[in-house]
């Protein structure tokens, strides 16, 4: 049997278990091999009767005295078997309504049995042990007298049969595993061979080969991606030659000196580290991560006007059209003067005005281009790309990444995010990216005064908002998309809004603003509202992303616990821009105490970094960065909050490693196993 084999051909699997099997993601011996237990049981010792604690579970062997069954009430059969283990003891095991067991369990037979032992009605009894026949079928030594794995079940699929397939892969396939790690590697961190560790996840003879097991696997798991990463990296920097930009210092200083402020000095540094790449001629590859509001956007825009000096075009993509015009807004209002052509890229825009950009764009009469997904159209091509800037890139997927940066060759790339990347996840899901960090607010930010309020105080704050609007400033309510079976359900925004511009506020301006409008309504409503012509803005989390209205001053969220950390502090953001007091009301009566924490965290911190450390505590890793989407394998076995430790000592090596052999000449089965896994997900050899 092939590690390539499909399930299906497995003795005892056959078509319909291998649907079930699928349903797991396990198509292939190889998948199964890797189809890890949840947990494991305590079947090791075999005991006499009489060791066994009442209430604890146990494994004995017993001889059948007798077996009866009784029907103590109609449709319900007991089962008794009566047993005598190997010292003498009596035992009785029941069982319901299994009457196929009076047909195995024959006098006479033997047998091991496992189950928690009880002392009821002067008997000790076992309540619907699991059993196994001694010396027939080879079954005793998979399910009993060891330490037992108990697997993720799918469809009809049953725990016993499960073992049994395990068994027979693990026996008969152990010759097709290759060792994928470096021997000097193995030896240096004292880890357990492939074979070895593979067998041992399923079938381990004691507690302690399986940690050793369990820490080689992680270890490996760590290893492939982070020199898949790291042969990503130098592959990007080091194979084409990047555009070799001038960075003019006189013309920068005239530049900042047109800004309606000074940066801060975290902006100057990440500055100065996107000027250094611009100018090292390699490629950059770097994301910019910055709490909301820490000004991004200007940092980024700099970058596209230098890109417009040194005589490239620029692209920068948003993921929403209100996004992409704010930025195309900015950048016209601030640096026009100085002869760029600018141009804004959105499928607002009607046809014959996209076909003009794009035509703009391949012969070079269009310097920058701001936009939408629209960018990567097939369509569009430019005539010498030499930055492609990305805003908040949790929302694109790598293939569109990919996708902009192929329209040129080799152009810089700057990521951006306002969606802070705890320290350990940029060590993981970033090892290839190189990473800026503002991590500092513009001057006269004050934070966003929180609160979290029950529904009994809603008339207070409707007095509060009514306050606020009075002395000129606009208010959001932000209220959930309810997804039912997929379909998106705006109904709460719909309601609130017309509770609050009927009952509420009937005097004052309201506004509404959903994913369900057409693109040309949300703008028209957003323009509005940027316009001061609307007071409150109720709305959907489509304005959790990137929109600037500093007059904005109050954030309502409606039934708070529906959002995640990140998301209430994305939406938070969007007030506080401005010179004056702000304030985030969440309302909500949570009923987990997970949703009361993400709360409680939201109130009392602030700052985007710590709250995403928390976040990824209370979460999990996997749950709030999809490995997936970044173009990652997902993680089988390894956890890398768990696994910080082996993951820093991983991502030495693996860089290590690389910079003398990033071809992997020296590790055939690695570069194959590293190949599979990142099979259709991100090219990381394009080329190569
Ligand atoms: P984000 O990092 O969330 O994308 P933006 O780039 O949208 O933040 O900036 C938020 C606001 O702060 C904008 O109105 C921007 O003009 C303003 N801003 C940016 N940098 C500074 C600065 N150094 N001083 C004052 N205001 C700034
Ligand atoms: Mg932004």
């Amino acid at each position: 049997m092939e590690l390539s084999t499909p399930v299906q051909y497995i003795k005892g699997v056959g078509p319909k278990r291998a649907k079930d099997l699928s349903k797991l993601s396990v198509y292939t011996v190889e998948d199964l091999l890797f189809l890890f237990p949840n947990r494991y049981e305590d079947r090791s010792s075999i005991k006499s009767v009489a060791d066994i604690e009442i209430g604890e579970k146990g494994t004995v062997i017993a001889e059948v005295i007798a077996v009866e069954i009784t029907e103590v009430r109609k449709n319900m059969k007991v089962i008794k078997a009566r047993l005598r283990d190997e010292e003498g003891n009596f035992l009785v095991a029941v069982w319901f309504n299994q009457k196929y067991i009076k047909d195995i369990l024959k006098k006479g037979v033997k047998a091991m049995f496992y189950g928690k032992v009880e002392y009821r009605f002067g008997e000790v009894n076992m309540v619907s042990p699991e059993f196994e026949l001694l010396g027939t079928d080879g079954l005793a030594d998979i399910n009993m007298g060891r330490i037992v794995p108990v697997y993720p079940l799918s469809g009809n699929l049953k725990q016993k049969q499960m073992r049994k397939i395990l068994w027979t892969v693990v026996e008969e396939c152990m010759d097709e595993i290759r060792e994928v790690l470096p021997a000097y590697v193995l030896k240096k961190y004292n880890l357990m061979d492939r074979k070895s560790a593979i067998r041992s996840m399923h079938f381990p003879e004691n507690f302690d080969e399986l940690e050793n097991a369990r820490r080689r696997l992680i270890f490996e798991e760590l290893f492939l991606l982070q020199v898949a990463l790291s042969v990503r990296r130098k592959n990007y920097r080091g194979r084409h030659k990047g555009y070799k930009f001038v960075i003019d210092e006189g013309e920068v200083k005239r530049l900042l000196g047109v800004l309606p402020f000074e940066l801060t000095p975290a902006q100057k540094k990440v500055l100065n580290e996107i000027f250094e790449d611009l100018y090292s001629g390699f490629p950059m590859y770097r994301l910019l991560q910055g709490d909301v509001g820490s000004g991004k956007t200007i940092v980024a825009l700099l970058a596209l006007v230098v890109t417009w000096h040194n005589g490239y075009q620029g692209a920068m993509m948003a993921p929403t059209e209100i996004l992409a015009e704010q930025h195309y807004l900015s950048l016209k209002d601030m640096f026009s003067h100085i002869g760029m052509r600018v141009a804004f890229l959105g499928s607002k825009l009607p046809k014959s005005e996209q076909d003009k950009v794009c035509e703009g764009l391949s012969n070079g009469s269009i310097d920058l281009v701001v936009g939408t997904h629209s960018l990567i159209q097939d369509r569009v091509a430019f005539r010498n790309l030499g930055l492609v800037v990305i805003d908040e890139q949790h929302r694109f997927g790598v293939a569109q990444r990919v996708k902009l940066v192929s329209k040129g060759s080799a152009p810089h790339l700057l990521v951006m995010t306002a969606t802070p990347i705890p320290r350990t996840m940029t060590l993981t899901l970033y090892g290839d990216l190189d990473v800026s960090t503002i991590d500092q607010m513009p001057p006269g930010r004050k934070p966003v005064k929180t609160y979290w309020i029950t529904d009994s105080y809603r008339s207070r704050l409707y007095e509060f908002i009514r306050k606020e609007v009075k002395t000129g400033r606009q208010v959001y309510v932000v209220c959930p998309i309810i997804e039912e079976s997929d379909v998106l359900d705006v109904q709460p925004a719909v309601s609130t809004y017309e509770y609050l511009k009927n009952d509420v506020f009937p005097d004052l301006r309201v506004g509404l603003l959903h994913g369900g409008m057409k693109s040309r309504e949300k703008e028209n409503v957003m323009k509005s509202f940027r316009d001061g012509k609307i007071d409150i803005l109720v709305a959907t989390q489509v304005i959790e992303v990137g929109v600037d209205v500093p007059n904005a001053t109050v954030m309502v969220i409606e039934n708070a616990e529906r959002f995640g950390i990140s998301q209430l502090h994305q939406l938070r953001g969007r007030v506080g821009r401005g010179e004056y007091d702000s304030y985030c009301v969440l309302i909500s009566d949570p009923k987990t105490e997970e949703a009361k924490e993400r709360l409680k965290a939201l109130v009392e911190i602030n700052n985007g970094f710590e709250l995403s450390e928390i976040d990824l505590k209370i979460r999990g890793p996997g749950e709030i960065y999809g490995l997936k989407q970044h173009g990652m394998p997902d993680l089988k076995i390894a956890d890398i909050v768990r696994d910080i430790d082996i993951l820093k000592v991983v991502k030495e090596e693996a860089m290590a490693l690389v910079n003398y052999d990033d071809k992997l000449s020296a590790y055939p089965f690695m570069l194959l196993e590293i190949k599979n896994r990142w099979k259709g997900r991100f090219d990381i050899w394009a080329g190569a």
